[in-house]
């Protein structure tokens, strides 16, 4: 079955369900169970409301569907599903290779609440591909993938990093929120866990925080274990929202990408912008990487201005009618975001003399959107 028909099918069993199209939205803690043998030895996969119900199933059957791997767990936010995937797999004196590109919370786990626990990180250049052989020790456990990373868009050689990690019994975790479940399959790629921030495409509108966390047959026992440690569970309203995200995320995402590369290539051609960094974009230094692995490109990308001062960057940001400015994306709706590689990395260097703008191009129509930007282009140039 091909994934547009999966985006709308998986998970769902309208003829167990009184024929109605979508899953039920169970509020639950307590489930009853009808004899003192039941208690004793469960039959069904529904024992406690945490541990979830048939809402939580539908998507977690839904995600395995798509992304690949044995299982899947559901968790509040994009970063729980970061955390959890870590503490299941690393304890005290492990070490965990990290890579330099990865999405800023990610890292202030590492650097606080993991060093707190005794894991040691080393964060390493997303472009090492089999060089991290070389990182490698007695003591790691897991080398964590960001493929691209979310702000600076470097694609990594996850089938190079995979090969290496697995010679010495190492774990790869990715963090697949990019490309979604649709756009890169961690497991025909030598993945064990792969996170999304459900957040993002899966809920698809700017209303949720999820994540999910899948994992193959051989890693799963433990994401599974530590997310009922841990007491992980999200709430049925928002699993129902990311439910119904999901089922028109294949028809949303190929329009992102087909608006994005277009608004992409049309900055490539803007005076005012020095370079841009997107996998789909022959300019991209690893687009040859993103041919061979992805399956397409989300709508998130970001270019780099000439040099320009904070006021004038101003005069342009502050006006746009359009893009929004703010965190999070994979919502209906563009947005542009300022930020700076420079402060969050410390493995590779970020020298580009002018800002960054993340951009996530949404669902407008692009000439509109076009329209927007100019005009912001127009303000920034009347102040510089
Ligand atoms: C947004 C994001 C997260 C965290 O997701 P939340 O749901 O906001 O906690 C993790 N990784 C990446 C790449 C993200 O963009």
């Amino acid at each position: 079955m091909k994934d547009e028909t999966k985006a709308v099918h998986a998970g769902r069993d309208p003829h167990n369900n009184h024929g109605i199209v979508n899953p039920p939205v169970y509020h639950a803690s307590t489930i009853l169970y009808p004899t003192y043998e039941d208690l004793k030895h469960p039959k069904t996969r529904v024992q406690y409301g945490r541990r979830g119900t048939p809402t939580t199933f539908a998507l977690e059957d839904a995600v395995v569907a798509l992304e690949g791997g044995h299982g899947c767990k559901i968790v509040p936010s994009g970063l729980s599903a970061v955390t959890t995937a870590l503490l299941a797999l690393l304890g005290s004196g492990d070490h965990l290779l990290m890579t330099d590109n990865a999405y800023g919370p990610t890292r202030t786990f590492c650097d606080t609440f993991l060093k707190r626990m005794g894991v040691e990180t080393t964060y390493y250049d997303p472009t090492i591909a089999g060089g991290i052989a070389d990182l490698i020790r007695d003591t790691t456990k897991v080398v964590f993938t960001e493929s691209p990373g979310s702000l600076t868009f470097e694609v990594q050689d996850i089938p190079a990093i995979a090969d290496a990690a697995h010679a010495r019994g190492v774990k790869v975790v990715l963090d697949n929120t990019w490309a979604s479940p649709l756009f890169f399959k961690p497991y025909e790629h030598g993945v064990d866990v792969s996170i999304q921030a459900a957040t993002k495409y899966i809920v698809g509108h700017a209303d949720t925080l999820l994540g999910t966390i899948t994992a193959n047959q051989e890693t799963f026992s433990a994401i599974h274990a530590a997310h009922g440690q841990l007491g992980q569970c999200a709430g049925p309203d928002d699993i129902y929202l990311a439910l119904r995200g999901l089922r028109t995320m294949d028809v949303r995402l190929k329009q992102h990408m087909q608006q994005g590369i277009d608004f992409a290539k049309w900055l490539e051609t803007r005076d005012e912008v020095d370079f841009v960094l997107h996998p789909a974009l022959p300019s991209h230094p690893q687009h040859d990487l993103w041919k061979r692995d992805f399956l397409g490109a989300s709508g998130l990308f970001s270019a780099v201005l000439k040099p320009v001062s904070d006021t004038a960057l101003s005069a342009m940001l502050d006006d746009l009618e359009l893009f929004g400015m703010g965190y999070s994306w994979g919502g209906f709706e563009s947005l542009v975001v300022p930020s700076d590689p420079a402060k969050i990395r410390t493995a590779t260097g970020w020298d580009a003399p002018g800002p960054l703008l993340r951009f996530h191009v949404g669902l407008e129509a692009l000439d509109d959107l076009k329209e927007d930007l100019d005009k912001g282009f127009q303000r920034m140039k009347a102040v510089s």
